[in-house]
């Protein structure tokens, strides 16, 4: 296994922030990751699983560790019935490519997911969603490495206790499991309305009144090009922050002074707030804050126009989450997770 040394972190985080990492190496498979991770915990040098790299943002000095780029490749059609067909597929593949490839197979599930950066390992850790769909709408098992047993496991979809944009990798499990393989069951069929307004509106604009796979899928890119920037173009690393889940009491106080608040209840007396609406009341929507622009199309993303480093990232995000807790008294919370 090659193992490289002093690595600039940049350019393999699509924010493009970050300083360097002590070492860098690459897993192809399950024992790779078995041999990394014995040694590494021989040596007494700390890990961390890197996939794509489009939800991760590094502080700016050295990560005194070893960088673990999972590329553990494979696409096996592991079952098919009348309904369903059961794909597996290693962590390490791009996320869209198989969206691509399972929607022009005519296979429903995951359409709605399209242009989602990153990889098919990463997707479940923050149960990646968009247009009313989740990877946890699909996803029927996972195969991981638990560095606490060191053993092989298989993690049903109840296993992941997948929530809103979460589940146990980022949270009370959070660097336990290595994944290495995601199972996914799709559905042959048509995609069903109704279909988020913003999905439905833009294929009434187009006269699209038959619904596949693919016209979803196109329509989902067409959407997303415009109100998502290309992290190619524009380094960024999606939604910067998660929607907020706010309290019915706040949410009808609230209401009172912005009677045009969206809101979607969530149960439980919860609601879903769009945190990039309230970016944008505070008058912040297409901002430049430290080098930071505050996305003009959707203030959920914020790219890095001339950041000098993390501590202009985080000098912006303070500044962000303190106009809304001002206006709102709601405190929003940071999407990506940190390489530390
Ligand atoms: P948008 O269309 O501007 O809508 C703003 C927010 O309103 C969305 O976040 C969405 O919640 C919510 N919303 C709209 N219609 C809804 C409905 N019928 N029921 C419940 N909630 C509704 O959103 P956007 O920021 O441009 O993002 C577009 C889609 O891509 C969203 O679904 C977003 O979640 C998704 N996305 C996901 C990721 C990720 O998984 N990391 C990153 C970027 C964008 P939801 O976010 O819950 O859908």
């Amino acid at each position: 296994m090659d193992i490289r040394t002093n690595i600039p972190l940049k350019q393999y985080l699509t924010m493009q922030i970050g300083g360097t990492a002590r070492f860098v190496t690459e897993v192809h498979s399950a024992e790779d990751v078995r041999t990394i991770v014995t040694n590494s915990r021989k040596e007494g040098v700390p890990f961390y699983i890197l996939g794509g790299g489009s939800n991760v943002i590094a502080p700016d000095g050295r990560y005194n560790g070893i960088v673990i780029r999972n590329c553990i490749m494979g696409y096996e059609e592991i079952a098919e019935d009348k309904d369903t067909v059961t794909v597996k597929l290693g962590a390490g593949e791009v996320w869209d490519d198989f969206v691509k490839r399972v929607t022009r197979e005519n296979l429903i599930g995951v359409e709605a997911l399209s242009a989602i950066p990153g990889t098919c390992g990463a997707a479940p850790v923050q149960n990646i969603g968009a247009y009313g769909q989740e990877i946890s709408d699909t996803l029927t098992e996972l195969e991981a490495f638990d560095t606490q047993t060191d053993e092989i496991v298989t993690l049903s979809n109840d296993d992941c206790k997948f929530r809103y944009r979460n589940s146990i990798f980022r949270t009370e499990e959070q660097g336990r499991y290595i994944i290495l393989t995601v199972t996914m069951r799709l559905y042959k069929g048509s995609p069903m309305p109704p279909f988020y307004s913003v999905l439905e509106n833009h294929l009434k604009e187009k006269n699209i009144t038959e619904y596949t796979a693919t016209n979803i899928r196109e329509a989902v890119i067409e959407i997303r090009a415009n109100r998502l920037p290309n992290p190619a173009e524009k380094p960024n690393a999606g939604s910067f922050f998660k929607n907020s889940m706010v309290d019915k009491w706040l949410v009808d106080d609230l209401l009172q002074k912005y009677p045009d608040m969206p809101h979607f209840d969530m149960g439980g007396r919860i609601y879903k707030v769009p945190t990039g609406w309230l970016i944008e009341q505070c008058g912040l929507k297409g901002k430049l804050l430290h080098g930071i622009r505050v996305n003009p199309a959707n203030a959920l993303v914020l790219i890095n126009e001339s950041a000098r480093g993390y501590s202009d990232l985080a000098q912006a995000r303070e500044a962000i989450s303190k106009a809304v807790s001002e206006k709102f008294h709601i405190h929003i919370e940071q999407e990506p997770l940190e390489l530390a």
